[in-house]
C-alpha cells in the first residue's frame, strides 16, 4: 500500500500527496474505531481506488500536532518578528520560541524589514541576532525590498513541514510572495493566503515548495501557555537547560534554590538579562494559569 501525506483537508475529503501525486481520500476503518480523526501533516497509508481517488487505511504516528491551525508532524517554524514597524520584541520572540520548543518543532527566527532601520538601530538588532545565535538558534535578517536573506530562508524550506508564525503585519505574507516566482514553477495554482486576517475558516494546506512543504496558515495563534508545565519551561531554554547540569539540586527551578548555575549565569552577565527575566515571567504566568475544565 502506498503512503503519503494529507495535505488539505475539505467537505470529508483528505487530499494525500504521494510522488508529487495528489489522490483525493475518504477516510475509512481502523482509525474511525480508535476516535482519530486525520489532521493536515499527517503520513498515512491509502489505497487508491483509481488515478485520483481512494481511501485513507491507516494514520501513522504523529510526531507532533497543533491545535491552531490543526495540523501535524510539523519539523520546523520560521518565525518572523519585524525589526521595526512593529518594534522587535525580545518578550514576544521568547514567547513564540517556548510555545515552539514545548511542541518539539525547531524554530528559525527571522528579522524582517532591515531595510527600514537606521545604522544605530541596525547594530542593536545586530547584537539580539548574535545573542540568540549564541543560544544556538539560526538568525536571519531579512528584507523583501532589497530580498536580503531570501537565498538563506529558500533552502530551508526543503523536505520539511514548515510552519510561518508571528504577528500580524510583520510580513510573513510579502516573505512568501518574494518567494513566490520559485513556488509557481515548482506547482501549478497555488494561492497563497497568509495573515492580513484574511482567513475566514480555520483550513489549512500544506503547499509545496520544492521538496518542502510550508503551511499557507499562520501557526501558534493562541500565544498563552495552555498546557506547558514549569518543569518543562527549562528545557524551552537551551542556554539554561545546558547549565542546569551544574546546578545544585536536581530539578532545580532556577528561582530561588541556592548553588544554581543559571542564576550565577545571569549575576555574571553570561547569559542576557532579558532572557532570564523573562524566563521568571513564564514561570509566575504559568503558577497563576488556572485550572482548566
Ligand atoms: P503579515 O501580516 O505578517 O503577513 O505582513 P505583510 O506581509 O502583510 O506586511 C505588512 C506590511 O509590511 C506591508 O505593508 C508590507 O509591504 C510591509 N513589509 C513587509 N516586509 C517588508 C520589508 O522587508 N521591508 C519593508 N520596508 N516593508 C515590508
Ligand atoms: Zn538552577
Amino acid at each position: 500500500m502506498p503512503e503519503g501525506r494529507i495535505i488539505k483537508s475539505l467537505s470529508g475529503f483528505y487530499y494525500v500527496l504521494h510522488d508529487g501525486q495528489v489522490t483525493q481520500c475518504r477516510g475509512r476503518g481502523v482509525f474511525r474505531k480508535k476516535k482519530v480523526t486525520p489532521l493536515v501533516g499527517d503520513n498515512v497509508v491509502f489505497q487508491a481506488e483509481n488515478k485520483l481517488e481512494g481511501y485513507i487505511l491507516e494514520i501513522k504516528e504523529r510526531k507532533n500536532e497543533l491545535v491552531r491551525p490543526p495540523i501535524s508532524n510539523v519539523d520546523q517554524a520560521l518565525l518572523v518578528f519585524s525589526a521595526i514597524e512593529p518594534d522587535f520584541s525580545t518578550m514576544l520572540l521568547d514567547r513564540f520560541l517556548v510555545l515552539v520548543e514545548s511542541n518539539h518543532i525547531e524554530p528559525i527566527i527571522c528579522i524582517s524589514k532591515v531595510d527600514l532601520l537606521s545604522q544605530q538601530q541596525k547594530q542593536e538588532i545586530e547584537q539580539y541576532a548574535e545573542e540568540y545565535r549564541k543560544i544556538g538558534y539560526e538568525v536571519i535578517l531579512t528584507s523583501t525590498v532589497t530580498e536580503k536573506g531570501m537565498e538563506q530562508i529558500q533552502p530551508l524550506f526543503e523536505d520539511r513541514v514548515t510552519v510561518i508564525a508571528g504577528q500580524s503585519g510583520v510580513g510573513k505574507s510579502s516573505l512568501l510572495n518574494t518567494l513566490k516566482p520559485e513556488l509557481e514553477l515548482k506547482t501549478n495554482d497555488i494561492s497563497m493566503s497568509l495573515g492580513r486576517g484574511k482567513h475566514t475558516t480555520r483550513h489549512v494546506e500544506l503547499i509545496s515548495f520544492g521538496e518542502g512543504l510550508v503551511a499557507d496558515t499562520p501557526g501558534f495563534s493562541s500565544l498563552e501557555f495552555l498546557t506547558l508545565e514549569v518543569e518543562e519551561l527549562t528545557h524551552c531554554f537551551p542556554e539554561m537547560s545546558r547549565l542546569s547540569e551544574q546546578c545544585k539540586f536536581r530539578g532545580c527551578l532556577h528561582v530561588k534554590e541556592p548553588k544554581c548555575a543559571v542564576k550565577e549565569a545571569y549575576e555574571q552577565k553570561e547569559i542576557p538579562s532579558y532572557r532570564y527575566e523573562h524566563y521568571l515571567q513564564f514561570i509566575e504566568e504559568i503558577k497563576q494559569r488556572k485550572p482548566r475544565y
